[in-house]
């Protein structure tokens, strides 16, 4: 029998770069699997109309799993969704098959708010605010 895989303790809390984040409860090894980003499987077309919808908000939900699809995370998204982007993140995303892993980049201290870049590929139209004076455009 397949023992299920036991991922690292995290937590939403708010953040100091914006709105909710999450934060490591326990020590997490370097490229240690920390949890799924989930949301409905959609395909680009219906991604655009949303992200519309999102950007015109100011939220970011949409993930691109590949050429074909999209998770949408403001639709059955779990915790991962309140991870922020960082333009420095201690965290790094990976795709496999159609999930999406966020991974430990680094050794990653209790505590710590994870991180990870979201390589958005649309209108850039979000200031970034992972750190004072950050003037990229997500
Ligand atoms: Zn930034």
């Amino acid at each position: 029998m397949a023992v299920a895989p036991v991922f690292p303790k995290i937590i939403r809390r708010r953040s100091k770069l914006h709105g909710w984040g999450v934060f490591a409860r326990e020590p997490i090894n370097k490229n240690k699997r920390i949890v799924t980003y989930d949301g409905e499987l959609i395909d680009h077309k219906e991604s655009y109309t949303r992200e519309t919808t999102y950007l015109d908000r100011g939220e970011i939900w949409c993930f691109t799993v590949n050429r074909r699809w999209v998770r949408d995370a403001h639709v059955g998204g779990n915790v991962a969704r309140f991870i922020n982007h960082a333009c420095k993140p201690n965290c790094y995303s990976e795709v496999v098959g159609k999930t999406i892993w966020i991974r430990a980049a680094r050794n990653i201290e209790a505590g710590e708010e994870l991180t990870y870049d979201y390589h958005t590929d649309g209108d850039h139209i979000i200031q970034c605010r992972c750190r004072p004076g950050c003037t990229r455009m997500l």
